[in-house]
């Protein structure tokens, strides 16, 4: 993960370099400012990627999307009406993401300060590329894949800041709030406009419903939030949850599920 950042810096050095017809780092340095390529870092981030079913590549994520209150019998659990207030986005930090290999059960820390921590099964759709104001017909050409994912919230604080009319980000994007099984790609897996989506808790089925259910479709999320953002590779998108989200605690397994995927499972601890 490193060595491809070092490549991508170099490159970049030596891109600047031969544009300004100068090979000095100083000249760079001056070049390229505050985001300079070739000073020297205090410390190296790791890359946060995905990894993809059936490749020996690893999907690099740039952004995580969520969509709220994309399917209407969830958005009246949560209090409002789907025929008067269209879906909205909000986003979470890309190292929130936890993945969650295949065939495994895999350890989700319960978070710190909830006493109201909630799952939300979604569909996930990764992008290759992506751009402002994407036509609805032509946005899932911009899918590179789909995973499932969890919208993993601490309700109680989502709730609370929604009364004081504050931010949500202590209630949806803390740490490890967004995990996620592998990548499968459109050519392996095509598209996903319908099918069964449920999530389990302790063998017992919470959540149920159909992709199809979705206000917006993937293509309309894209569309939709391209004119808000410029989309771009590297972009995931949480496509919202169906109703009955509801609570887990230490020691609850969950299961997941997309017809068409293979099942993710996740014991809080
Ligand atoms: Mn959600």
């Amino acid at each position: 993960m490193n060595r491809r950042n070092l490549i991508a810096t170099s490159t970049t050095v030596l891109g600047s370099a031969l544009a300004g017809g100068c090979a000095s780092a100083g000249a760079d340095k001056a070049i390229s400012g505050g985001n300079a390529g070739s000073a020297p870092m205090p410390f190296v981030l790791p890359a946060i990627t995905i990894p993809v079913v059936g490749s020996a590549e690893v999907f690099p994520v740039r952004r995580i999307y969520c969509i709220g209150r994309n399917y209407a019998a969830h958005a009246r659990e949560m209090g409002s009406d789907p025929t008067r207030e269209p879906p909205f986005f909000f986003q979470k930090p890309t190292d929130a993401i936890q993945y969650l290999a295949p065939g495994k059960m895999v350890d989700h820390p319960y978070p710190s300060l909830t006493k109201n921590y909630h799952y939300e099964i979604e569909l996930v759709a990764a992008l290759k590329s992506g751009g402002k104001n994407i036509a609805m017909a032509d946005a899932l050409s911009h899918v590179y894949g789909y995973a499932i994912g969890l919208d993993m919230t601490r309700r109680d604080l989502q709730r609370g800041m929604g009364e004081e009319k504050k931010p949500w980000e202590i209630g949806k994007s803390f740490d490890m709030s967004a995990p996620i099984g592998p990548i499968h790609r459109v050519r392996d897996v095509g598209h996903f406009t319908q099918g069964g989506i449920t999530l389990s808790v302790n063998g017992t089925v919470k959540q149920k419903a159909n992709l199809s259910f979705m206000i917006w479709s993937v293509a309309e999320q894209i569309s939709q939030l391209s004119q808000a953002f410029e989309l771009k590779a590297g972009d995931i998108i949480y496509s919202g949850t169906p109703e009955n989200v509801g609570p887990v605690v230490r020691g609850d397994v969950m299961l997941g599920h997309i017809d068409g995927l293979p099942d993710i499972s996740v014991k809080v601890v």
